[in-house]
């Protein structure tokens, strides 16, 4: 083929989004001359599997390595160049400089469409002690092998930031045996989600003996006489090993020294069409800022599945710009597992809602992966957020041990699609019962949704500390007295007894349901709405609220 003629593409970073758009250029078009630099030794492998190689999930470090140079020059004709750094980019000259990482030599290699694709950075705060060889980060295949490799020797294993990388190193480090201590300094592990929606996950993590710190930060790390992480509290945790996952920067030096426009944290600005503010530059993944899809707002979303979409959409507008669809941006869906419990979420959490002013409503609500009489079923939370206004779903959260994916993918979807709460009533989904149920969480959320809505129900995100409110527990007696609710004063009327009990209530002080998961507090609060109650109810029920470490915390009674 004669590419005389033919567009020069130029990829920085041939790892998610670099490797993505060289890709689909070649499909789009035989006779572009694409070259991807690589500082690295590796190209378009898998930094999401890195976690399971250390553990021993992923067996084989080659399965990491989705592509080699060798397979990309093969099947794509692309001229790829490891171990070479892209130093400056000279925009009037249209042309990169490169630097051999090895040897130091430069050349210079012209562009006609030149893309960004250098990724984040993890963040290593200056903190003193930090030098120290026994404290990683976690980005490449060689940060993996050298966090292996020290593992072998290490008993006491601490990660810093209990985000998604921080957990999957915190469970795959007690797949190894080792003793692990996570430390977050929020006042919950997972940040992006609510916290009542990460208590399974904590105490999952402790059910596996890893120690979690919450509410603590670290301060500075000694050698002297044992290596130790000492937290802003004072605490000290001994450590053979630590991983920092506390973050990352975007990693757009270059395209900040090139003049292009970045925004307030560094990012770098694109359009629609992933275009810089040079039209001839673009930029795609974890170093650009893109829209909120929820808001329109800008944000940085540094994960794998918009990279890839965005370097794709990149190459989309470089060779076919009448046919490309603008990227409409991302709504931050995610999802992790430890050990056997899954957690994640798309679009906005309720404290993001808040912090932004932003209006919303909210429910949560219990049930089970599938059929509840068919075996195996286990249980799942699901948390609702919705415009008030436009009954748009605005985010979701869902934690459980089967189907938490499922039920965030139909989320996301109906996030993208506008649907409101009443769509998601109706929403058609695959039932038999090992697969799911008739009314599937989805549904009961929305119906949940729509109630509260219609005044129906009013559901409360924790019991109001007001010593004028009735708490009635609605779990059976037995139940009551293997599990107290020992946060609140609480009467407990069994859901089966309310009709004949109502006498004991008073009707001119306002009253909260609660029982285990929501249900029954539901049912109970549809009782006492009709007979003229002033009612509310516990959403989520007990389990999603209340820490059973919480201590008690009993308002006077009125
Ligand atoms: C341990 C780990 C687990 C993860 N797990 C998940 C997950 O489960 N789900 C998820 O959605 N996301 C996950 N992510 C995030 C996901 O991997 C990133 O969002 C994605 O890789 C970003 O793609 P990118 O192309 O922007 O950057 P990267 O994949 O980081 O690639 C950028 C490449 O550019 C190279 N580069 C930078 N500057 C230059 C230069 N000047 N010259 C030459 N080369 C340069 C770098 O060496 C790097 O290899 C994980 C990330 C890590 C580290």
């Amino acid at each position: 083929m004669n590419r005389m003629n033919s567009i020069r593409l130029v990829i920085v970073g041939g790892v998610a989004a670099g490797a993505s758009c060289a890709a689909r250029a070649r499909r789009l078009d035989e006779s572009a001359r694409i070259t991807m630099i690589e500082r690295g030794p590796d190209v378009s492998f898998a930094n999401c599997g890195l976690p399971y190689f250390i553990g021993g999930e992923v067996k084989q470090r080659d399965a990491l390595a989705v592509q080699t140079p060798q397979t990309l020059k093969e099947m794509l004709a692309l001229d790829v160049r490891i171990r070479t750094e892209v130093i400056s980019i000279d925009r009037p000259g249209k042309r990169v400089r490169l630097r051999g990482v090895t040897d130091g030599t430069t050349e210079w290699l012209p562009y006609d469409r030149l893309l960004l694709a250098p990724g984040a950075v993890p963040l290593r705060p200056d903190l003193p002690g930090i030098e120290d060889p026994r404290i990683f980060t976690l980005r490449s295949l060689q940060d993996m092998d050298r966090i292996k490799a020290a593992a072998a020797s290490a008993q006491r294993v601490v990660v810093i930031g209990a985000g998604f990388i921080g957990l999957e190193m915190a469970e795959q480090f007690v797949h190894l045996a080792k003793q692990v201590t996570l430390v977050e300094r929020l006042d919950q592990i997972l940040p992006p989600l609510d916290r009542s929606m990460t208590r399974l996950m904590e105490d999952e993590l402790r059910r596996h003996h890893v120690e979690v710190i919450l509410d603590d930060g670290i301060a500075s790390f000694s050698s002297e006489p044992a290596f130790t992480c000492h937290l802003k509290s004072g605490r000290t945790a001994p450590a053979d090993l630590v991983v920092l996952s506390i973050g990352v920067r975007p990693d757009s030096g270059l395209a900040g020294d090139a003049g292009l426009e970045l925004g307030p944290r560094g990012h770098i600005h694109v359009n629609a069409f992933m275009q810089t503010s040079d039209p001839d530059i673009y930029a795609a993944g974890d170093a650009v800022e893109i829209n909120d899809f929820v808001s329109g707002e800008t944000t940085a979303v540094p994960l794998g599945g918009p990279a890839n979409r965005q370097g794709r959409l990149a190459a989309d507008h470089m060779f076919r710009p009448e046919h490309t669809r603008p990227y409409l941006g991302a709504m931050g869906t995610a999802i992790v597992r430890a050990f056997d419990v899954a957690a994640g979420l798309t679009g906005w959490s309720e404290k993001r809602l808040r912090a932004a002013g932003h209006p919303y409503r909210s429910v949560t609500v219990n049930d089970n992966h599938h059929a509840s009489y068919y075996p195996g079923a286990k249980p799942l939370l699901l948390k609702l957020l919705w415009d008030p206004e436009t009954g748009r779903v605005l985010g979701a959260q869902v934690t459980g041990m089967l189907g938490v994916d499922k039920r965030l993918d139909v989320m996301a979807t109906a996030i993208m699609g506008r649907l409101t709460i009443d769509d998601l009533a109706q929403l058609d989904l695959a039932y038999a019962p090992p697969f799911g149920s008739a009314k599937d969480i989805v549904n009961l959320a929305a119906f949940t949704a729509c109630n509260a809505r219609d005044g129906l129900v009013t559901p409360l995100d924790a019991i109001p500390d007001n010593p004028e409110v009735q708490v009635v527990d609605t779990r059976p007696a037995p139940l009551v007295q293997a599990h107290p609710l020992t946060q609140v004063r609480s009467v407990n009327i069994p859901l089966m007894a309310l009709r004949q009990r109502l006498g004991e209530l008073d009707r001119t002080r306002p009253v909260v349901t609660v029982c285990a998961l929501g249900k029954t507090a539901y049912f109970a609060a549809r009782i006492l709405a009709q007979n003229g109650f002033q009612v509310s109810t516990l959403t989520g029920g007990i389990r999603a609220h209340f820490d059973p470490r919480t201590p008690a915390k009993l308002p006077t009674p009125g």
